[in-house]
């Protein structure tokens, strides 16, 4: 499976650089390439398993990208976004960004649309060192890892983003029973396609790339997803959402928010949309909620 997303990833790069809000402004190119790497991966996992759920693959380093974020929809529509927290080198490694002390974690969530009672999304967490207890270096060993780990599924990925790209190829081996010579085609598949450089994959065309890679294999081609079925940027944000939000955080710290600004004001750290609620709407906010649960305690 291969995917090269342009407008939906330079969406998410410009609605970044222009959110002033947050007085974050565009990503450091290393930060950039990661998360669009992390993008390509995540679309290209939700295409892959038709779960009816989001998908959220998630990066927690403990550097100075402190959060990397996809979320992806069954219809692949998606967001993403990252947190920094101090300097990036230009030519930082994934590790020193994101597994300074070793307590980098990789987080995918899988969460259904239909959920019973009670249940929990299903996440799968995995280090960000391999076998050896190395820090791993790729966002693709990562993800192979994970893969390997708690599906049990071999998988190979080659990925890599710029500034108006993110792409990615995922090859991946189909269960099948008492046939030695699976193991075999797999690993030549695989070997084929790691030797995709990045440059190759963010310049050339989806049968450029299948030709140069596969040109002795037999090769059936599936139609590209088009239009409503393709990838795409959507934000999932809405002011009842931050409304929640805010009762959530109590009456107390509200106030005391209010108490040194006219507004609160929430920034979508995705679509870098901005909600604002005055002290009037703050105090309806808590009025709406006691009537709504009667039975929880007064905030004081
Ligand atoms: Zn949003």
């Amino acid at each position: 499976m291969l995917v090269r997303l342009t407008d939906t990833w330079t969406e998410i790069l410009r609605r970044r650089a222009s959110n002033t809000s947050t007085g974050t402004g565009a990503y450091a190119a290393p930060v950039r390439d990661v998360l669009g790497q992390l993008v390509a991966a995540a679309t290209l996992m939700q295409s892959n398993i038709k779960f009816d759920g989001s998908l959220i693959l998630q990066i927690l380093g403990d550097g100075p990208l402190k959060l990397a974020v996809v979320e992806v929809q069954p219809d692949l529509a998606l967001r993403a976004t990252a947190t920094v927290i101090g300097p990036v080198d230009e030519v930082a490694t994934l590790s020193q960004m994101v597994n300074h002390s070793r307590q980098g974690r990789c987080a995918i969530t899988l969460d259904p649309v239909a959920k019973l009672p009670g249940q929990q999304p299903y996440q799968g967490v995995v280090p960000l060192v391999d076998n050896q207890g190395q820090p791993m270096e790729t966002v693709s060993a990562i993800l192979e890892q994970y893969m390997r780990q708690s599906e049990q599924l071999d998988t190979t990925l080659v990925l890599a983003a710029n500034e108006q790209i993110a792409a990615g190829l995922l090859i991946q081996r189909l269960p099948a029973q008492g046939q030695g010579s699976v193991d075999e085609h797999y690993q030549r598949i695989s070997i084929l396609a790691k030797s995709l450089q990045r440059e190759e994959l963010l310049t050339l065309d989806v049968q450029t790339i299948l030709h140069r890679l596969f040109w002795q294999e037999q090769v059936r081609q599936f139609e590209p997803l088009q239009r409503k079925n393709a990838p795409r940027f959507a934000c999932s944000c809405s002011r009842e959402r931050v409304a929640r939000m805010i009762v959530g955080l109590g009456q107390a710290e509200a106030h005391s928010i209010l108490a040194e600004r006219a507004d609160i004001e929430v920034a979508c750290d995705f679509c870098g949309l901005q909600y604002r609620f005055d002290a009037v709407d703050v105090a309806q906010l808590f009025v709406a909620s006691m009537l709504q649960s009667p039975g929880s305690p007064v905030a004081h």
